[in-house]
């Protein structure tokens, strides 16, 4: 927050809105002939996706309009759902080729736990794969070029990155990634030899200048919003979740497909630690593009805020092999000052958003959500998309 109370989201949103776009799109163009002329590899770039709604749209940004010939490279999570891998499909028959790593389940369950143990944050052992595999690959493959989408740290006001917006390869240094060296990893009592962190192990300083490429993230080019390709997205072939938002803690179906069940369950452990979740998030992207009121997004905060389907809590149990009761254990010590606990033991927030509202159940969520789906506007393309589509559908 800045000294009048805005968030470095709405900042960075404001900011959006003075930049030169089609200058930044010139400069993705140069870019994109740098490695074209660059590339001793028929790739031209590496594209690093999870087969979400941004993979999908920038893989098609980067063949279509850039002229690059994409690498797509995904880390496949142990825990993939049946939607993740069918939406992986759908990238392939989207005319690309994917090159994916699926990393030892056995040394992913270990580092899930040590995880969520130690950092109340199951994705983190993860985060390290999703940069470090498309870097290994292009050095491997050699590849001049990394594409990664939004710099997260410009999104959400991770300042503790040593970059001017679009550089990836200062990746390594943000608060994602700090302190998450393979040295944390290591516990060879445990079984967790240096050998099993490789894929998780960003490349080393001296790899990466010897490889000479670059790290860019497509964010900083393209003025692009989640909700518009998730639209993009859906009309292309992606299917999206079809739990119920009460399920997944949010308003809409199109997002986190690409991981597996325990990212309704990451969500629920930002709520416990923040104070806010998933709902949240997605409300405040919609009141910033205004597609809803803020009003409105506080009735979908209240509604859906913290919801976590109880199986996908007792799936994520289950794989990383833990009692329900150590899992609340675990998830309670990472609570925030933000709650309160009631005689019977359940927890409030002490002031949460909707505190002095008294109209806001008022509200009809549910006509609010229809209002914005993005999965009836992308099943509804008009005739030139569908035209796009047909075109890129290999079936
Ligand atoms: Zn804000």
């Amino acid at each position: 927050m800045n000294e009048n109370g805005v968030c470095m989201a709405c900042l960075w949103h404001e900011k959006k809105s003075t930049i030169d776009w089609e200058f930044r799109s010139q400069q993705l163009h140069r870019i994109a002939a740098w490695a074209r002329s660059t590339s001793r590899s028929s790739w031209h770039c590496v594209l690093g996706v999870s087969g979400g709604k941004d993979s999908l749209w920038q893989a098609h940004q980067l063949r279509d309009h850039y002229g690059l010939n994409p690498l797509l490279v995904m880390y496949v999570s142990s825990d993939v759902t049946e939607l993740g891998r069918m939406n992986a499909e759908n990238m392939v028959r989207c005319g690309f080729t994917v090159h994916s790593i699926q990393p030892n389940p056995r040394i992913a369950v270990k580092l899930a736990r040590k995880s969520f143990f130690e950092h109340g944050n199951i994705a983190k052992f993860s985060e390290l794969a999703l940069f470090t595999a498309p870097f290994r690959t292009a050095i491997e493959h050699n590849i001049p070029l990394v594409f990664f989408g939004e710099n997260a740290a410009l999104e959400n006001g991770d300042t503790n990155t040593e970059n001017p917006g679009w550089d990836a390869s200062g990746i390594r240094y943000s608060n994602t990634l700090a302190g998450a060296a393979h040295e944390i990893w290591l516990d060879e009592a445990n079984g967790i030899r240096r050998e099993d962190l490789i894929p998780y192990t960003f490349p080393h300083a001296s790899e990466l200048q010897e490889w000479g490429g670059r790290g860019v993230f497509m964010g900083y080019f393209l003025n692009w919003s989640g909700w518009n390709n998730a639209v993009f997205s859906i009309g292309h072939g992606m299917t999206p979740h079809s739990l119920d938002y009460e399920d997944l803690g949010m308003h809409y179906k199109h997002h986190s497909l690409d991981s597996n069940n325990g990212a309704a369950v990451n969500f629920l452990m930002k709520y416990i630690k923040f104070g806010f979740g998933e709902a949240t998030e997605h409300a405040s992207y919609d009141v910033r593009a205004n597609r809803i009121t803020r009003k409105e997004a506080i009735a979908l905060v209240k509604r859906l805020d913290g919801k976590c389907n109880p199986k996908l809590i007792k799936d994520f149990c289950s794989w990383i092999d833990i009692t329900e009761e150590s899992f609340w254990e675990i998830a309670n010590s990472y609570r925030g000052t933000m709650w309160r606990q009631d005689t019977r033991g359940e927890w409030h927030l002490k002031k949460p958003i909707w505190y002095g509202m008294n109209d806001i159940d008022t509200i009809e969520t549910q006509s609010v959500i229809e209002r914005i789906d993005t999965i009836h506007r992308g099943q509804s393309l008009t005739p030139q998309e569908s035209q796009t589509r047909r075109r890129h559908a290999i079936l």
